[in-house]
């Protein structure tokens, strides 16, 4: 059995972990997460992404019957052209150019993916794509981060499903590290790429695997961060979301489903969850060609109902210590029924 306290390295970040699995038997007497069991309608008048409703900004929803895109009312970043920031060394400034983007994965206001049908299900995926396609194909953008925050605990006001993407002028702090470590990473290695060696590993084939599909693995990171993180990893080097084909495509989104309903089933509701679609940057730099495309999903659980935080040591250290074993994360996750869909 591995040991319950040692350091991980995260070979994508380049950065310790601290697994203690210990203090996730501490006596917890801090702040308990409600379960949410309020009923939610088909169609919320006051949803600014449902169907027809009008939004802030005094445009109409279409009645979409698909999944369906937008520009986000209260954008962080703006597509025009805005003044740069001086040259200050120490209070350096820079103009927030970019786009942002509300993903509404299905027109009915109290589903998520995790009961969608395969057809529809496969329409989000195609909408991934589409999205990533056209918009990093636009010479200012430097990278697209695709997302979904889901729940409440994460700070998500509309439950209506969707996800949203931050199309920046520039690479993320993250994005330059996991660009980076894996460019580095082939260099060194005759060319091999970081991640499908990684998940070839024996820990990928047993203890850490939660799925094996044809062509993809949902695995539990060696160096987990999050106490029940995952990631789906595809078997054959693939930048970007829009580069698989159709079976490909398919196989994703249900393995992605699989993984939304074990969360379900573990924390026993419709469970909060950070995704994020690790697509490669699109300036132009050469090493995004060594980047490998995968499916982060990081709940904000330790448990049903505690939430995993992140106080004095991590958010100084950027350390994180994770109170639950990643092994044991995935025999949980294994032991889950994700043909089931919630009732
Ligand atoms: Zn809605």
């Amino acid at each position: 059995m591995p040991a319950e306290h040692q350091w991980r390295w995260q070979p994508l970040l380049e950065q310790w972990v601290l697994i203690a699995a210990a203090s996730g038997s501490r006596p917890w007497s801090g702040a308990s997460v409600a379960q949410h069991t309020e009923t939610v309608p088909e169609h919320d008048p006051d949803c600014y992404l449902c169907p027809g409703v009008t939004r802030a900004s005094g445009d109409i929803n279409p009645n979409y019957t698909a999944p369906w895109a937008f520009d986000n009312d209260f954008a962080s970043l703006l597509p025009h052209e805005l003044e740069d920031g001086g040259n200050d060394p120490l209070h350096k400034t820079a103009a927030a150019r970019g786009n942002c983007r509300v993903l509404c994965w299905h027109p009915s206001h109290n589903k998520t993916l995790a009961d969608c049908s395969e057809g529809e299900i496969l329409e989000v995926a195609k909408l991934w794509q589409s999205e990533y396609a056209s918009i990093s194909a636009d010479d200012s953008i430097a990278q697209v981060m695709m997302f979904e925050n889901k729940g409440k605990e994460v700070g998500v006001s509309n439950l209506h499903p969707h996800g949203q993407i931050y199309a920046a002028d520039t690479v993320s702090d993250y994005g330059r590290r996991i660009r980076l470590s894996q460019h580095q990473y082939k260099q060194a290695n005759n060319g091999q790429q970081l991640l499908q060696t990684l998940i070839a590993r024996d820990e990928y084939k047993d203890a850490l695997l939660v799925e094996q599909g044809t062509h993809f693995k949902t695995i539990v990171p060696f160096a987990a961060r999050l106490p029940y993180e995952t990631w789906i990893v595809p078997l054959r080097h693939v930048q970007s979301v829009d580069r698989f084909d159709l079976e490909e495509l398919l196989e994703l989104s249900l393995m992605y489903q699989r993984q939304v309903r074990r969360y379900d089933q573990l924390f026993r509701r419709s469970a909060p969850i950070m995704t994020v679609f690790q697509n490669a940057p699109c300036d132009t730099s050469q090493a995004n060609a060594d980047w490998c495309f995968h499916i982060a999903l990081q709940p904000p659980l330790r448990d049903s109902d505690t939430l995993k935080y992140f106080a004095g040591y991590e958010a100084s250290s950027n350390n994180v210590v994770n109170p639950i074993q990643p092994e044991n994360a995935a025999a949980a996750l294994r032991d889950c029924s994700p043909e089931v869909q919630p009732t």
